[in-house]
């Protein structure tokens, strides 16, 4: 039986990143995962590789140059005849993109002398871990021994009792990036984050989209003021977004699924191609036997952790989708780190007050911190500053002025409590603002930064000069 210092189990964003650090800090590392692409293949990479961030990344930035092309591209006087989109092609970039991706990771598992096996994992007791490789028959039973071990076995798509996935007329958000044609209508059920991206997505691409979100209020989590701008933007660009409502049932026929909700206190009807249900993810802990195992977890199926992903059981930690916090990548690798050092006797803690989250949408929407209306719910005595990119030089040069730059700052310290980006290029742009509250900088700290001209990231600038009342371009 193998022994090493350290067995993770999950090669997502947060096992591979664990495996890799725990390597480099000169432990002895196997990592466990099962997953198998769709030609039967074992890879490496998790939800996020595989059928999460970087195909959907790869998809959305496909579609925003065909969406360029067909309405943006004359006004800088480049005409294009009629363009076309050609699915097979779409995805066989997306393939391709990943499979460059998931076989990196293997390739930095070699460099790293990281042992992996193939297979599902199964904990029992005494730091012990079964693995029963997939796809082989008959499955041999493999069983190995580690001083610690990391839980990283992420997270599933939630699923809706009254909208079962076929993975042909309904599928999940794997499903709607695979699609081999261009629903002629597409009904998305959820209106958050997944929702989004992949409504974007195919509206750029032609379908008429409709989505159907339950709560009454469009991203709740995101501030009011940026999601109302939000909101304002998307459903001119055409997407269909109705809040208030609830699906109560589904039908698939041949050739097409009928969606029944209730809005309000009305009925509705509507038959479409393709459903996609996107209405959040669950943690997987799905025959790992967790619990047989020790491990505790929460109403929700989170596993029990505490700040430094420690569980119930002695040299057991869990990270990633698996425990509480936000699902994101970035947050699930950040853990891995700070797990593999903690391990090896330092102690790094992560800190989830300057964790930025990115929507995908054009433009994009990100933001570190919270939003006014948690802090005025928190009593917080805050100003903010806004600055719109319609008064950027840079952002009227990309002919990209939709949205607006807002930095929330205490008002008795002037400390930065949240910055929230609906624009061209948030994703990056955020970045400033995470380092600037990572070192728990202030309004006018931004504020007397030297921006590089012409940038968007003047933007941020004005905004935190905006806090001031005191912004140059407005
Ligand atoms: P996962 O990536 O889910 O990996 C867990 C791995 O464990 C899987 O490979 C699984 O096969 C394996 N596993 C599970 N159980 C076992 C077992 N018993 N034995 C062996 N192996 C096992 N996040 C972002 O930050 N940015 C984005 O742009 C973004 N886009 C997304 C788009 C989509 C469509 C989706 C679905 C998700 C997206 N996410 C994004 C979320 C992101 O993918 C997850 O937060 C991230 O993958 C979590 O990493 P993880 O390592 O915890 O788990
Ligand atoms: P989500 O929580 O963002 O959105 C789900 C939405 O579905 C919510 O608005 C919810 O109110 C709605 N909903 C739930 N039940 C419903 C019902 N019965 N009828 C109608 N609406 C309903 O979840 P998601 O979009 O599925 O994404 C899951 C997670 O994956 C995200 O929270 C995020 O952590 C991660 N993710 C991140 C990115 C990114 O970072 N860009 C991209 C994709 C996914």
């Amino acid at each position: 039986m193998d022994n090493y210092d350290v067995l993770v189990i999950g090669a997502g964003p947060g096992g591979y990143i664990a495996a890799i650090r725990c390597a480099q800090l000169g432990m002895k590392t196997a990592c466990v995962e099962r997953w198998l692409d769709d030609s039967n293949t074992p890879a490496l990479g998790g939800t996020c590789l595989n059928v999460g961030c970087i195909p959907s990344k790869a998809l959305l930035d496909s579609s925003h140059h065909f969406e360029f092309i067909n309405h943006q591209a004359a006004g800088h006087g480049i005409t294009v005849k009629q363009a076309e989109i050609d699915v097979a092609t779409l995805m066989k970039r997306k393939e391709k993109i990943v499979r460059i991706s998931t076989q990196g990771i293997a390739g930095l598992f070699r460099k790293h002398k990281i042992d992996w096996f193939q297979g599902q994992a199964r904990l029992r007791g005494e730091r012990r871990v079964v693995i029963t490789p997939l796809g082989h028959h008959p499955a041999t039973e493999t069983i190995v021994s580690a001083n610690h071990i990391i839980i990283a076995t992420g997270s599933v798509p939630a699923t809706l009792p009254q909208a079962t996935v076929d993975h042909q007329r309904i599928v999940d958000s794997t499903g709607a990036l695979a699609f081999t044609e261009i629903p002629k209508q597409l009904v998305i059920i959820g209106a958050g984050v997944i929702g989004l991206e992949l409504g974007s997505l195919w509206r750029r691409l032609g379908a008429k989209v409709i989505m159907l979100e339950a709560l009454e209020e469009f991203l709740p989590a995101v501030d009011a003021q940026i999601a109302q701008e939000a909101f304002k933007a998307l459903t001119r660009q055409g997407l269909d977004i109705r809040l208030r409502a609830k699906v109560t049932a589904t039908e698939v026929a041949s050739n097409e699924v009928s969606i029944y909700f209730e809005q309000e206190g009305t009925q509705h009807k509507l038959s479409v191609d393709k459903l996609v249900v996107a209405v959040g993810r669950k943690p997987n802990t799905e025959g790992l036997d967790a619990e047989a195992s020790g491990l505790k977890l929460d109403p929700r199926g989170f596993i029990e952790v505490d700040e430094y992903c420690r569980t119930h059981v002695p040299n057991v930690y869990a990270i990633g989708d698996v425990v509480r916090g936000p699902m994101l990548a970035h947050k699930a690798m950040e853990e891995g780190v700070a797990v593999a050092e903690y391990i090896a006797g330092q102690h790094t803690s992560l800190n989830h007050e300057t964790i930025p989250w990115v929507i995908y949408t054009w433009p994009e929407i990100a933001w570190v911190g919270k939003s006014e209306q948690s802090l005025e719910a928190e009593g917080y005595d805050c100003q903010a500053g806004t600055f719109p990119f319609l008064a950027s030089g840079r952002a009227r040069a990309l002919g990209e002025t939709t949205g607006l730059v807002k930095i929330i700052g205490d008002k008795e310290t002037d400390r930065i409590l949240g910055v929230h980006i609906f624009g061209p290029n948030a994703s990056e742009l955020i970045a400033e603002a995470v380092v600037v509250m990572e070192f728990a900088g202030s309004t006018e700290d931004l504020a007397r930064t030297i921006h590089a001209h012409p940038t968007l990231s003047e933007a941020i600038h004005e905004a935190a000069l905006a806090v001031d009342k005191r912004p140059l371009h407005l």
